[in-house]
């Protein structure tokens, strides 16, 4: 059925202003295509408005800078996959190359030849890391649950963190792991980051949990598009309801709707009045405005960098370097430092994942700028990476962009509820999706996205076309 994913919607008519579409959607990302796709199904007339000259919003392959692999400048995983995740079941029923993310790493070397300073890091320095991170997630899983119970009891991640764990050796590290990649830092919600890791404890650790594509999730999630009626370059700049129809401005042009579901990232709705915001008319009531202002954007930073050879380094018995797709090396470094996985798809390449203050410094860098700061690095690791460096590089620029802000939302403390509260459709004729919007494990994933987009999708339709859900689908 087209709208869970398997099939493609024939092409649509030209947009026109003097059509009431039954649903227009404000964003082509996971959920922007998944709510048109669930509206289609039902036989609804829609129209999605893209701010960017491409499709897939967070999700987006880079397929240009590298003649060998695409490259996933935003999300890359499917996660959880063991409970469930529908866009791994259309990528696996696509026939796609999918690859399991443990079991490809760490590579030996992680216990053996990699450089803290001068010094290589030992088995020693590996077990203290391990249970630096554990301590964290047992920290969180055993405060988060008191909290869950009773969420008035939201505090800051930083009130768990006594002494006893932030003095662990290489705590740094680990907290970047499992803090600092999920919520963004300590100053956030505890909550928060308990829903996230109660669901998936251990990502990327647990085989059959976790799997990347190896033709681009950006490129699988655009391909969900295929056939939708999507105008890109189109950013929203006013949408005025309360009337028979609702109005949606782009650019001159004004469309006409029964209803509208709006997708856009919660720092462009938190802002106002400001480059990439949309003014609402009347203004939306100040419980949305601060529930916006509660799920900020996450700063993640991504880049792949060529060379003029792969990495070195030990292997499984029986393997090479270059048998070894996807490895990933923890820089056992106890200061900020990217993530680096080395002979990325059995390439001359490495990719970097940074988050905090590193992510929001590299991103401002630009590329020029940030390729010197993650050649340092790496040379921690593998000395003389900067002089095999072949020059290329491709980088995210999440934070830089006005129509994003970041890589997931997170709740500040005690704003985790703002999640189920935007949920909530505003007078039957505007709804928000997207990512944050989920108020289960997934929040902030690509498969948060793509479920809230469906019901979404589904809400609105329905209601614009008076019908029931349970009627029969067109498609
Ligand atoms: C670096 C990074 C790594 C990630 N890693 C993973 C991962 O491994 N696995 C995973 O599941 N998730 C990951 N994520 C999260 C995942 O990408 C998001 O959860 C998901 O893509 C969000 O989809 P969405 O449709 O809610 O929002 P978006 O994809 O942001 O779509 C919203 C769209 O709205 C558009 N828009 C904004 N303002 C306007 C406007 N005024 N008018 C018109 N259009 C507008 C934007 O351009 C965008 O295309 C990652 C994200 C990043 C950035």
């Amino acid at each position: 059925m087209p709208a869970c994913g398997g099939g493609s919607f024939a092409p649509t008519p030209a947009p026109s202003p003097a059509v009431t579409y039954d649903v227009i959607i404000v964003g082509a990302g996971c959920a922007g295509i998944s709510a048109a796709r669930a509206a289609l199904g039902y036989g609804a007339n829609v129209l999605v408005l893209e701010a960017q000259n491409r499709i897939g919003g967070r999700a987006y392959t880079d397929t240009k800078t590298f003649s060998e692999i695409g490259f996933d400048l935003g999300a890359q995983f499917f996660q959880a996959c063991l409970t469930g995740d529908e866009l791994y079941e259309i990528a696996q029923a696509q026939g796609l190359t999918l690859l399991d993310s443990s079991g490809n790493g760490p590579p030996a070397s992680l216990l053996t030849s990699i450089t803290i300073g001068s010094s290589p890091a030992d088995s020693i320095d590996v077990a203290a890391f391990v249970v630096a991170g554990a301590a964290l997630k047992v920290a969180i899983l055993t405060s988060g649950a008191a909290i869950a119970a009773d969420p008035e009891l939201d505090v800051p991640v930083s009130s768990i963190l006594t002494p006893s764990i932030t003095s662990l050796p290489w705590y740094v590290p680990a907290a970047s792991q499992a803090i600092g990649e999920i919520v963004g830092g300590t100053n956030m919600s505890l909550l928060d980051l308990y829903v996230y890791t109660n669901f998936e404890p251990l990502p990327f650790a647990v085989p059959g949990s976790d799997f990347i594509v190896k033709s681009g999730m950006g490129t699988f999630i655009a391909s969900l598009a295929k056939g939708l009626p999507i105008v890109t370059s189109a950013p929203v700049s006013s949408i005025t309801t309360g009337g028979a129809t609702i109005s949606v401005t782009t650019g001159s042009t004004t469309y006409q709707a029964k209803t509208v579901i709006v997708t856009a990232p919660t720092d462009v709705l938190a802002k106002s009045n400001s480059s990439g915001s949309i003014t609402f008319n009347p203004p939306l009531p100040s419980s949305y405005l601060d529930a916006f202002a509660g799920l900020p954007l996450v700063p993640i930073y991504k880049a792949l960098l060529g060379f003029k050879s792969s990495f070195q380094f030990d292997v499984p018995p029986g393997t090479t370097p270059t048998q070894q797709p996807f490895s990933v090396v923890f820089p056992l470094s106890n200061t900020e430092s990217a993530t680096f996985f080395p002979n990325f798809w059995s390439t001359n390449t490495c990719e970097f994942i940074a988050n905090g203050t590193l992510a929001q410094t590299l991103d401002a860098a630009g590329n020029q700028g940030a390729a010197p700061i993650l050649l340092a690095q790496l040379e921690t690791a593998f000395p003389g990476a900067t002089a095999a460096w072949d020059g290329r590089i491709t980088g995210s620029n999440w934070m830089s962009n006005p129509y994003f802000g970041g890589a997931f939302s997170a709740a500040l403390p005690g704003k985790y509820g703002s999640r189920a509260l935007i949920q909530k459709p505003i007078g039957n004729q505007l709804w928000f999706a997207g990512e944050a919007t989920s108020t289960g494990g997934e929040r902030g994933l690509l498969l948060a996205a793509y479920r809230t987009g469906l019901t979404a999708g589904t809400a609105a339709a329905t209601t614009a076309l008076k019908i029931s859900s349970a009627s029969q689908r067109k498609h």
